[in-house]
Parts: structure tokens; sequence; C-alpha cells
């Protein structure tokens, strides 16, 4: 069960109870049929809400999460702890991949529950049909390393395959590539061609200041792996959303 922050802010415990019941479920029965390999997601936003930067593998455990997120992260945490237990009581090969902010075609661009790229893309789109100012929440400040779906899509094939380890692995672009929510949003603007009113709403919340997470694991096995432009997969999925608005989750 995943969403954006103002989802988390309203359905924390059911973020907590759900995913936890997941993690049982799959994992349970991953043993029981004797699965080869299992690659379950996490995500950045479990990491301690207090920390040094930039975040790496080994500081997952360190401290509490951020406030704003506490059930989902607790809860993906524990996805975390049960592969090692499997792994040591029966020898299952359960790992995870920990990717940033994940946008693409085929996302939920819900305008209340979207993770921010999603909403924001869907949000442009309505502002340019009505004529009305497009509302960022937020003061644009906070920074985020964002990855494109198809380049996670990839990554995911590839620890599926090749990544041996049980302990999780950061599938995340270089420090150097994290971007503002409000160049993220002015990138949205761009490719939409949108030349209305633009509005910061900072009567809502920021969120985590930053995540800034470091890729050097990822780099250490692969370190000549190509992410894809942040403007060329914004331009996509601004694309996609258009030709696919009747279909898509909104
Ligand atoms: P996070 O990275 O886990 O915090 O998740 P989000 O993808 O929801 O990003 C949240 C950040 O984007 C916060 O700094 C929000 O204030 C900002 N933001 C700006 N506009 C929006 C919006 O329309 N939806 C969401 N979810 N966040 C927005």
């Amino acid at each position: 069960m995943v969403g954006g922050l103002f989802r988390n802010l309203k359905y924390n415990c059911d973020f907590l109870q759900f995913n936890q019941l997941i993690n049982i479920n799959v994992l349970e029965s991953c043993k029981d049929f004797k699965v080869q390999k299992v690659v379950s997601c996490l995500s950045t936003c479990i990491f301690p809400g207090k920390t040094t930067y930039p975040i790496d593998e080994t500081m997952i455990h360190n401290g509490p999460p951020h406030q704003s997120n506490s059930g989902y992260s607790y809860a993906k945490r524990m996805t975390d702890v049960m592969n090692q237990a499997y792994h040591q009581q029966y020898g299952c090969n359960f790992t995870t991949v920990i990717p940033t902010n994940v946008y693409g075609p085929h996302d939920n661009f819900s305008l209340e529950d979207g993770n921010v790229l999603p909403a924001q893309i869907n949000k442009v789109y309505m502002a340019k049909k009505n004529g009305t100012p497009f509302t960022i929440w937020g003061t644009g400040k906070p920074l985020r390393q964002f990855i494109y779906s198809i380049d996670l899509a990839k990554l995911m094939i590839w620890a599926l395959r090749d990544y041996n380890e049980i302990s999780p692995i950061i599938l995340s672009v270089d420090e150097a590539d994290e971007v503002s929510i409000k160049e993220v949003v002015e990138m949205v603007i761009d490719a939409s061609e949108f030349k209305g009113e633009v509005v910061f709403d900072t009567s809502k919340s920021d969120g985590q200041f930053k995540k800034t997470a470091s890729n050097a694991k990822l780099r250490k096995y692969l370190p000549d792996y190509k992410f894809t432009p942040i403007q060329q997969g914004i331009k996509e999925t601004v694309n996609w959303f258009i030709e696919n608005y009747e279909s898509a989750r909104k």
C-alpha cells in the first residue's frame, strides 16, 4: 500500500497494518512454496527522520522514521528484518531494493493522494484545461531524487537475476541529480507548455526536507548504468498522461 505524503498522513494506521499483512502473507507463502528469489520494494522515506547525509543501506534501523509516514516506514523496515530471519532460519533468498521517488507512465495521477510528480502533472493539465491557477503544495524547497519507472524496472530485473545479497540495495540516481520540488515542477510546466499563474500553498506540509541517498553500492555493481535524464522522463510521462487521459488512474 503506497501513496504520497498526504495519503500517508491521512491513513497512517492502515499503511502500518496492510503492509505488515502483505509482508507476512507474501514471505511466508514464498517460504512454504520454496520460491527461489524474492525482491521486495522499500523506499528512501523509511530511513530515520534525523540522520546524516547521504543515507546508505546500513542506516535503515538507526532511529525513528519521520513522523509523517511512520506507519509505512515501520512496516517496510520489517521486510528487511523478516528477510534476514527467513535467511537465517530457512536459507531463503529474499532481498529488498530501495528506490527513491518513482515517476513514469501508468502511475497513480490522483490530485489528492498521488506522489508529487504525477499529482502535479494532473494539476497542470487541469489548470491548462480550465484556465485556472496551478497550485504547488508547500514551499517548493524540499529536495528529492527521482527515478524513472522504466529505469527502476530494468534495475529490479537486474536485482532479481544478479544481486545476491540479502541486505538491501538503494536504486537511485547520483547525488548530483537531486532536484528541488520547485525545479521539478518547472520541468512539468515546460513539458506541459503551461503559461498560466503558479501559486505556492505554504499552508500545506513540506514533509521531510531531504532524503539524499547514496548509490555507491549500486555503482560498485553497475558503474556505467545510465539513468534517463529527468527532463526526458518528465516529457515522456506528460505525453503519456495526455494520450491516455481517459484510462489513466487519477
Ligand atoms: P515524499 O517524497 O515521500 O515526501 O512524497 P511526495 O511524492 O508526496 O512528495 C512530497 C513533497 O512534494 C512535499 O515537499 C510536498 O510539499 C511537495 N508537493 C508539492 N505539491 C504536491 C502535490 O500536489 N502532491 C504531493 N504529494 N506533494 C506535493
